[in-house]
């Protein structure tokens, strides 16, 4: 069982992502990451094994931010290796998800998504569903991007519960569930996954 984190506000968004990550330690996991989005800027950081491992790998990168969503992964589509670690992003390098969960359908999007050219990294279902959302919203003129997760979401069987942030938007932390559980909390001009 995967933890997610995401968080939006005027704070340091990265102590409170690692140290919800920490507290989610207990469900049991095999790789941690975060994504912090700034205007025009997604960086990921990710790794396999413990929280303690990212977090010296983000202290060593000195990035800030007061956006950014984190997770813990329990591997069930492809290895559990800093590749198929969390979160993934989309081929514009603009969108970054977590999720948890397993697609069931993620051959069958995959596949459509290879013949429209797009390339995957990593051999999770999660990074199908960042593909099949960013494809949506860069083809279409008329959808919104919380539209354009809803109609990504529309093609999933399966269970999840995402959290997708976009360097387009740096202000958005958009979330989503179906089957697996999320909390969302409400601080003063803060927000919390
Ligand atoms: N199915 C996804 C993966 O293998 C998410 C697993 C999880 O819930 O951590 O990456």
């Amino acid at each position: 069982m995967c933890g997610i984190v995401g968080y939006v506000g005027n704070k340091n968004a990265i102590p409170l992502l690692l140290n919800g990550l920490k507290r989610l330690e207990y469900r049991g996991y095999d790789s941690a990451g975060l994504a912090i989005a700034n205007q025009n800027s997604l960086n990921v950081l990710k790794r396999s094994g413990k929280v303690e491992s990212l977090k010296s790998l983000v202290n060593d990168s000195h990035l800030k931010g007061t956006l950014g969503i984190a997770h813990t992964r329990w591997a069930t589509h492809g290895k559990p290796n800093d590749v198929n670690s969390h979160p993934h992003i989309d081929k514009t390098g603009k969108i970054a998800l977590v999720h948890n969960g397993i697609i069931e359908n993620y051959l069958e999007i995959k596949q459509y998504l290879k013949a429209e050219g797009i390339e995957f990294k990593s051999e999770t279902d999660s990074e199908v569903l960042v593909q099949l959302i960013s494809l949506i919203y860069n083809n279409s003129k008329s959808l919104t991007f919380e539209d354009s997760i809803r109609a990504a979401l529309g093609e999933i069987v399966g269970a999840y519960g995402i959290v997708v942030v976009s360097s387009d938007f740096p202000e958005k932390i958009i979330t989503a569930k179906m089957g697996s559980p999320i909390v969302i909390g409400i601080g003063e001009n803060e927000y919390f996954v």
